[in-house]
């Protein structure tokens, strides 16, 4: 939520907002800076939104705040047969996205969303069928991670977090970055860097940004999908870097050592898997630091491209591991209650918060 102090020199969006942030607020407010740092681990390490159970926070203070408008809530929880949960999360205005809590031995990820909507429109996702509505906040972003770990029986197994949900967050690069810090910072939840990965569909511009913002030890992914520029042109049609131009911007940013790229490759029948296609994949990455998942696509109701035959599917993987690089296949999580990879939703169906 925005909030706009009496000289109305500063609008914060509290949730989102970092300790410094914070402790300058409460200077406006006429408080010592030290009350921010407690806001911000209440809300953060803690947990908790509600400033009647803030009790070191003055009651002075809980009139010049006001009611603290949580910046989201839990709507409709799916659970898939393999474990994996889909929690719809319900934004201030009417609109929603979606997160992901996906089990994985003893450990949870969850997958988290930054834009409701995405402009990038990848031709075989469901997510940016519709198009860009608005980015998430930073607060938003937070707090679907607060949430989950409220809503969940044993929030201490949730360590890693992708950007893999809705949107493209290297288009909503400063929420991204100010979320990343929030959910890093020692008296936040203390998540580990290099445990949150960023997944771009190859926006280069944010990838050096993020290389200039000194993030560099958080983990990158790419979404390349193909190495030739026309069959990329079709797949990722919104954004106009090439894959060469991606592989230039992974060459020259800072990953740190023993550290490898991410690159996601959404095998499509008849599109990009063909023997061919593997080659000219070698070709580009095989001077980089990076390790390939190999997805299949899951399909949707807005797309008529299929995912290629087992057979395929591990022909293509021989040629990049016969060269030497490490390519995974992922298995899909999720998809009986379409919270796989590309089938998530944002929507604006719900009633205003409040
Ligand atoms: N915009 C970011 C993050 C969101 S998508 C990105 O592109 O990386 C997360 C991953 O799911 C991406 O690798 C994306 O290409 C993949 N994906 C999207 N639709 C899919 C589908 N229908 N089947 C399989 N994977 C899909």
């Amino acid at each position: 939520m925005a909030m706009t102090t009496e000289n109305e020199k500063h609008t914060v969006d509290v949730f989102g907002a970092t300790e410094e942030e914070l402790c300058a607020l409460m200077g406006a407010l006429g408080q010592p800076p030290f009350r921010g740092r407690q806001l911000f681990e209440w809300l953060h390490k803690k947990g908790v939104w509600d400033l009647e159970r803030m009790t070191n926070l003055p009651r002075d203070l809980h009139q010049k705040l006001g009611a603290l408008n949580p910046p989201a809530r839990i709507g409709t929880v799916l659970r898939s047969a393999d474990g994996t949960r889909k929690l719809e999360v319900l934004l201030g205005d009417d609109t929603a996205v979606e997160t992901v809590l996906i089990p994985e031995g003893d450990k949870l990820t969850q997958c988290i969303s930054s834009q409701v909507g995405c402009a990038v429109r990848c031709a075989f996702c469901r997510s940016g069928h519709d198009g860009l509505r608005r980015n998430l906040t930073a607060g938003e972003i937070v707090a679907q991670v607060t949430l989950a770990r409220a809503y969940h029986e044993a929030p201490e197994k949730l360590r890693n977090i992708v950007f893999m949900g809705i949107g493209e967050p290297l288009h909503n690069t400063k929420n991204v970055l100010a979320a990343l810090d929030i959910l890093t910072h020692p008296r936040g939840l203390n998540l580990s860097k290099r445990r949150v990965t960023i997944s771009t569909a190859g926006v280069v511009r944010g990838i050096d940004a993020l290389a200039e913002a000194a993030r560099g030890d958080v983990a990158l992914a790419v979404s390349l999908h193909a190495a030739d520029p026309a069959t990329r042109a079709r797949l990722v049609p919104g954004l106009k870097d090439t894959p060469e131009e991606i592989a230039a911007a992974l060459k020259r940013y800072p990953l740190p050592q023993r550290r490898r790229f991410t690159i996601e490759y959404v095998l499509i029948d008849g599109v990009n898997d063909s023997e061919q296609d593997a080659r000219l994949l070698v070709r580009l990455l095989s001077h980089l630091r990076v390790k390939i998942n190999l997805l299949t696509l899951n399909p949707h109701d807005k797309t008529d491209l299929a995912p290629p035959s087992q057979e395929r599917v591990l022909a293509f993987q021989k040629i990049l591991t016969d060269k030497g690089l490490t390519a995974i296949l992922r298995r899909r999580r999720g998809a009986d209650i379409n919270a796989a990879c590309g089938q998530l939703l944002g929507t604006g169906r719900h009633k205003p918060l409040r």
